[in-house]
């Protein structure tokens, strides 16, 4: 089905709904059902965008379809920390893969600290780290700081943010063991609670793109034109987004995909292809690693149908 090298489709004119309806017949996989809300999700939801430098958009069917955001946030929780602590948040937070799924309860050897910020125990920490003085105030920014990245005023399901807050006891856990270890400063439930808020943000894949080419282009948003965050911080998010984005499936992604991501649980998987594009495919069926099945797919389709691979030479 990919084209070499050779024969790279161009963006702008690179038929999505067609690769819609390649990978709308994949049936494997199953929808997540740690809260009620996403286990009522649409099994057949499938939606494609990507986003270019210039600003162009380009979507599929179903691309405004709203779903949580889910871990995809992560991402962008990272780069809110680091740009509201002058990157200090290096310092109180590891950046190296696991192995292991989300959830572990596992933090650093020997520092206490979460392991990386693409796992909860990293997003809960770098969402504490938003500035905004209470819980309400961080809340308030981090919807604010992620709309900023997504050149729209995002929403949040309150059911959502509910059940999560209610029902995320391996979150509640990984709180209250950063506590003890003296790495998280603020309480465990407000932590878990500003955590799980941010992964009840609404978006859909055209959201969801923007946000991943503002992270793509340095971050400048190319739809609004504005700055949300410096070079510097991008880059460091685009990195660990590149060896730690899909948790323990990241080094099989990166050799099949070969451009930095962060699959959710949810089913939405936002990807940065440094100064060439952003994309985001949605479909809730999920793989053991909790990476959407139509999603890794379609996005190898993707990647190799339009040349993103970052490791893959142009030579023959
Ligand atoms: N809200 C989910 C949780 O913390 C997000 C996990 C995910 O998308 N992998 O359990």
């Amino acid at each position: 089905m990919s084209r070499s090298a050779g024969t790279r489709a161009d963006p702008r004119s690179y038929d999505l709904d067609d690769l819609r309806e390649r990978v709308l017949g994949e049936r494997g996989g199953a929808v997540d059902d740690s809260i009620p809300q996403l286990a009522r999700a649409d099994a057949e939801l499938c939606a494609l965008a990507l986003v270019l430098p210039d600003g162009t958009v380009r979507t599929s069917a179903q691309a405004d379809a709203a779903f949580s955001v889910q871990s995809a946030v992560k991402p962008f929780l990272f780069a809110l920390a680091l740009l509201d602590t002058g990157g200090q948040a290096l310092d109180r937070i590891g950046i190296e893969p696991t192995g292991e799924s989300f959830d572990a309860i596992k933090l650093e050897t020997g520092t206490g600290r979460p392991p990386n910020p693409m796992v909860n125990a990293g997003a809960l920490l770098t969402a504490s780290l938003v500035e905004g003085g209470d819980v309400a105030g961080r809340q308030e920014r981090i919807v604010e700081g992620l709309s900023a990245f997504a050149a729209q005023d995002l929403e949040v399901d309150e059911d959502v943010a509910q059940s999560e807050h209610l029902l995320g006891d391996r979150n509640h856990a990984l709180a209250h063991l950063m506590r003890a270890e003296g790495t998280l400063s603020v309480g465990a439930d407000d932590a878990v609670a500003v955590y799980a808020r941010a992964c009840a943000v609404l978006v859909d894949a055209r959201a969801l793109a923007v946000m991943g080419a503002t992270l793509a282009c340095g971050g400048r948003n190319p739809v609004s034109g504005r700055r949300i965050v410096p070079p510097q911080v991008a880059r460091d998010v685009v990195s660990v987004m590149a060896t730690c984005g899909v948790y323990d499936g990241s080094g099989r992604w990166m050799r099949s995909v070969g451009v930095p991501a962060k699959s959710s649980v949810s089913g939405g998987i936002v990807l940065s292809a440094p100064d060439v594009l952003g994309a985001a495919v949605v479909s809730p069926p999920l793989d053991e690693q909790g990476t959407s099945v139509r999603g890794r797919i379609a996005s190898e389709e993707l990647s190799a149908e339009l040349g993103l691979h970052v490791f893959a030479s142009g030579g023959t």
